[in-house]
């Protein structure tokens, strides 16, 4: 069998050596290296597989959510809301930016951010709510932009897992999730979804005006050369990394797919446990591109399979071991036990399971019975 990673880049690139060695070719033999011609196209095929109008390249997907915010005018003590099972980078913006965090649970059934929370949490003070597709899983958007709508509400998507997957609406419209809200904010970094081989990520919008502020924000606030009419930062996706992007996007529909696949097999073999909750598969769409596959351990077992596993060279992992309204950096007084029931439960239970482009038969059939013995 070939060795258990949680994430396995390696043989991934073997399959497209040729492609992306020539990419970083010829920004080698260029010197193109910031803001080459690789970036400019990549943009475009971005920007053509999502069926959106502008694509805005930054550093990390970290940037982009923080430049989103900035874009959008969001002033010192305006309150956002976002989910409190999620990666730190979300909630970390917000309060860098001063603006007031609002940590709300999420839902048991698929762990994204919780409509009748987000409802509580509304404040004459609200300004923006950031739902996560967590483990690329598309949150809840027609609901999420409605709730928005009533409220004059930013929705700012985090799509850092979720790029590919797609939405459907009530209407039966299909959109690439991170193109639905105001603004949408991606990561490339290595493991994600679509990632470059180093940091990269990238702002999403369908507003001209919008893309036109995000464009000079990246670029030090300059909208003509050495004219800064705001202040921006520096945040550039580098050209040898946009060649690996350039190379990979024309996959990202076939990783999407294999990352499926490996789901639906860990589902079929883990779903019938009683004490093993799975996450469900679509068939109809691709609403859960799999970024992460976790289930969840209902019998209290979880922490002494995670060790179980790891002595048998099974990579896991917990996302997240602790709930961001219990981290130190984001204490708030408003914030009580009792109104963060999931989440809670969600850290006690969650492991996640290897989950990459390159998984075989043998290998999920090992971690499933290996799985399954202990539970
Ligand atoms: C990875 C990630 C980010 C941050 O992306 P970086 O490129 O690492 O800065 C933000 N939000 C979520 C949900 C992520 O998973």
């Amino acid at each position: 069998m070939r060795k258990l990673q949680m994430v396995d880049l390696k043989s991934q690139y073997d399959k497209i050596k040729e492609e992306v060695n020539a990419s970083i070719q010829d920004v080698l033999d260029t010197t193109t290296y910031i803001n080459g011609p690789l970036v400019h196209q990549f943009q475009a095929d971005l920007e053509a597989y999502l069926g959106v109008k502008h694509v805005i390249p930054c550093a990390n997907g970290t940037d982009a959510l923080q430049i989103a915010m900035m874009g959008l005018g969001l002033q010192p003590g305006d309150e956002v809301i976002t989910a409190d099972f999620t990666f730190a980078a979300t909630v970390e913006v917000i309060a860098l930016l001063q603006l007031t965090p609002v940590l709300v649970d999420v839902d048991l059934n698929n762990m994204n951010i919780s409509l009748e929370r987000i409802r509580q949490a509304i404040t004459p003070n609200t300004k923006a709510i950031v739902p996560v597709h967590l483990f690329g899983r598309a949150a809840n958007m027609d609901a999420i932009m409605e709730i928005a709508n009533e409220h004059n509400l930013f929705v700012i998507e985090d799509n850092a897992q979720a790029i590919g997957a797609d939405y459907t609406s009530k209407d039966g419209s299909k959109r690439k999730v991170g193109t639905i809200g105001h603004v949408g904010a991606t990561s490339f970094f290595p493991s994600k979804n679509l990632g470059c081989y180093g940091d990269g990520g990238a702002i999403f919008t369908n507003d001209d005006a919008l893309a036109h502020t995000l464009r000079g924000i990246v670029n030090h606030g300059m909208y003509e050369r050495y004219h800064h009419d705001v202040v921006g930062v520096n945040s550039r996706l580098d050209s040898i990394q946009a060649g690996v992007l350039k190379a990979k996007l024309p996959h990202l529909d076939t990783y999407n797919k294999a990352r499926q696949e490996a789901a639906r097999k860990y589902s079929e073999a883990l779903g019938a446990n009683p004490n093993i909750w799975v996450p469900t598969i679509c068939d109809a769409c691709d609403c859960h591109v799999f970024h992460q596959y976790v289930i969840r351990i209902l019998n209290g077992k979880r922490d002494g399979l995670l060790a179980h596993l790891q002595g048998m060279g099974i990579p896991c992992a917990i996302y997240y071991p602790i709930p961001l309204h219990r981290q130190k950096a984001y204490l708030d007084v408003r914030y009580r036990e009792e109104d963060f029931p999931v989440t809670n439960q969600l850290v006690d239970e969650v492991i996640a399971l290897p989950m990459h482009t390159e998984l075989d038969d043998e290998q999920i059939k090992y971690i499933t019975d290996a799985i399954l013995a202990f539970v």
